[in-house]
């Protein structure tokens, strides 16, 4: 029997509420297939531990988590703690040392999920886009040419490394090449002049060695009109940090809210855990009422269960999700139901259980 080690990271607000729900699905799919089980370990990093200790994690926390096979994250964040130290000392932290240099992220309407594109909302809307996750516009490179009042100048410096950008292209052509869908490029050459224009020849070059993926280029605001107007067009898309972060919510909006987006930051070489979270944060504003919705929580346990190798219960779980939807019977209010966050999982686990 195979056994999957979790290193769990509930996090603050309704991240711990969300990630129970993930894991009775996990639970679920192990106990449906006797061939793996998951045994998980709870690390109660993030600001409350900040809020005590004056640090988000443990000082040895990379080499705790480093003897995972993946870790499973709510969610991080509280008003007390500014977000740029949250994000820095945990999750970009975790991103950058475990080298998970992919952010994939689903955008796929689900039947019954409620989208602001009515019109258009029956045609098949399945996106995954792969972000870059490591560098690009996030780098974090700059300073301050000038200081002094009034004429304030600062850089923000974007980095392109030939092995960063070659990486997420190729990974996301061989997705594509796997899947038999078609792959996207969405750059900006015609006014980011060095980095777009690096990032178009190396997609060019990259192209070359799979000629049977069907491709196509974008710029970045054609792409964002493109994804209102005609979402089917988009099947597999690669893009840079910055322009990946800005349309994977768009895309959140088009599929269903919030509520629905699922995230995961792989390191394809599998040499270090990836991680799997929700998109959305903390929401402080509803924690601790039962009401946060898990299905965003529960997607990211099946992109889990889909990097281990068990698609068939990674796409049980979307389809659990799928048919909770077209029932209408038991959503979070966020949804317009009147459930709680743990009816949502149970009735999504019963689904499972009938479907499999
Ligand atoms: P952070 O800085 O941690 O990202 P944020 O306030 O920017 O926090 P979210 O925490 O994602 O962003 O919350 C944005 C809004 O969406 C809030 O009003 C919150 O209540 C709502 N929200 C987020 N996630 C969920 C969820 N799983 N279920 C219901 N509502 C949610
Ligand atoms: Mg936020």
């Amino acid at each position: 029997m195979k056994k999957f080690n979790i290193a769990v990271i509930p996090g603050d607000g309704i991240g711990p509420e969300v990630i129970d729900e993930g894991i009775k699905v996990l639970n679920k799919a192990a106990e449906m297939d006797t061939s793996f089980q998951f045994s998980f370990t709870y690390f109660p990093w993030g600001c409350e531990f900040y809020l005590k200790n004056g640090k988000m994690m443990d000082p040895d926390a990379i080499q705790q988590l480093q003897e995972f096979d993946a870790i499973y994250l709510g969610a991080i964040g509280f008003p007390g703690v500014p977000d740029h130290i949250s994000l820095r000392d945990l999750l970009l932290n975790i991103r950058k040392n475990f080298d998970q240099y992919v952010n994939l992220r689903p955008v796929k309407l689900l039947k019954g999920a409620p989208s602001p594109l009515i019109s258009i909302a029956n045609e098949n809307i399945d996106m995954l886009f792969i972000r870059e996750n490591s560098e690009g516009e996030y780098a974090g490179e700059g300073n301050w040419l000038y200081k002094g009042k009034s004429h304030e100048v600062v850089l923000q410096n974007s980095v392109f490394s030939r092995k960063g950008t070659e990486r997420i292209i190729r990974m996301a052509f061989e997705t594509a090449k796997k899947e038999g869908r078609s792959l996207t490029s969405i750059s900006k050459a015609n006014a980011l002049n060095y980095s777009m224009v690096f990032w178009d020849e190396i997609f060019e070059e990259v192209k070359s060695e799979y000629p049977e993926v069907e491709t196509s280029s974008l710029l970045v605001d054609a792409a964002a009109m493109l994804m209102v107007k005609d979402p089917k067009r988009f099947e597999v898309v690669v893009t840079s940090n910055l322009f990946g972060d800005i349309l994977t919510d768009l895309g959140a909006a088009i599929a269903g809210g919030i509520g629905l987006a699922a995230g995961a930051n792989i390191n394809p070489e599998r040499k270090y855990p990836s991680m799997f979270e929700p998109v959305h944060g903390s929401a402080p504003d509803i924690a601790g009422k039962d009401i946060s919705n898990p299905l965003a929580s529960i997607w990211s346990a099946s992109q889990m269960l889909d990097f281990f190798g068990y698609k068939k219960y990674a796409q049980a779980a979307i389809d659990a999700i799928e048919t909770l939807l077209l029932e209408g019977q038991i959503l979070t209010p966020d949804m317009n139901g009147t459930s709680s966050t743990s009816e949502v999982g149970d009735r999504i686990v019963s689904i499972m259980e009938r479907m499999i």
